[in-house]
């Protein structure tokens, strides 16, 4: 599965800048693959699992977060009782590597599909309309979700709801360094009419999909506003050579 990936990517001109690690993920002593080096965020390869650096660097903040719950590599994470955790990808990684447990929930989101509902066994949510009660979690995750979601207040609205006081939604977008988060369509009644030239992310469900919104640094003032701690962990060198974190950051927010 993620071979393919792996393989689509492969133009193999950055195999020169692979190195070696601990891989944050799956946690064994591997090599980061790098197949392309001008996003490393979304690419050296983790031989073992498969991981890209922005899950690693997932991973580290979830550890670093839960730490004092007796989290010290990301999978003990799947064996911490009383832990509620909702990822909001079925297929990625994390899944992989937690298994099966009933207290972590996993959704993919297909558009003609009402959350709730399940697909191929696969549960639909749509992060506009959750399905879960207020508070039923103490963890979200969303990696690259947010910027392809219409309406990303309500997003953060739902995942604010269904969280606990004190939860966390550890979360990544493209956060652009320079640029204020601006929407890339406008809504004209019914219909989302483009206002920026058209940005496609790839996809492993859909191919491609379109992205919504450009984020700047200013979400992290939208968050505080809204009822959130939050705090943007970028990478550090010791942190990249050591867990293959490269070129990412991380949001880090905390129901108040
Ligand atoms: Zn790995």
């Amino acid at each position: 599965m993620w071979f393919g990936t792996f393989l689509r990517q492969t133009g193999l001109q950055g195999l020169g800048k692979s190195r070696a690690g601990r891989c944050a993920v799956c946690g064994r002593r591997t090599i980061f693959l790098v197949t392309e080096d001008e996003n490393l965020r979304e690419n050296a390869f983790c031989v073992w699992c498969g991981s890209i650096s922005r899950n690693r660097h997932v991973a580290r903040c979830i550890v670093d977060t839960f730490a004092a719950r007796g989290v010290r590599r990301f999978r003990d994470l799947a064996e911490v009782q009383g832990l509620r955790v909702y990822s909001l990808s079925a297929g990625d990684v994390f899944a992989r590597v937690w298994g099966n447990r009933p207290h972590i929930v996993y959704s993919e989101y297909w558009e003609d599909c009402a959350s709730g509902q399940r697909r191929n066994g696969i549960l639909c949510e749509d992060v506009q309309r959750l399905s879960f009660e207020d508070e039923s979690f103490d963890l979200v995750v969303s990696q690259d979700v947010f910027e392809h979601v219409p309406d990303w207040r309500r997003g953060l609205e739902e995942v604010r709801r269904v969280l606990r006081a004190g939860g966390y939604h550890i979360f990544t977008v493209p956060v652009d360094p320079i640029a204020k988060t601006s929407p890339r369509f406008e809504r004209r009644g019914e219909e989302l009419v483009p206002i920026a030239p058209r940005e496609m992310h790839g996809d492993p469900l859909q191919g491609t999909i379109v992205t919504y919104t450009t984020f700047g640094r200013d979400l992290l003032d939208y968050l505080r506003e809204t009822g959130w701690e939050a705090e943007l962990r970028e990478t550090t060198k010791e942190e990249e050579r050591r867990w293959g974190t490269f070129a990412c950051s991380t949001l880090v927010t905390r129901r108040v």
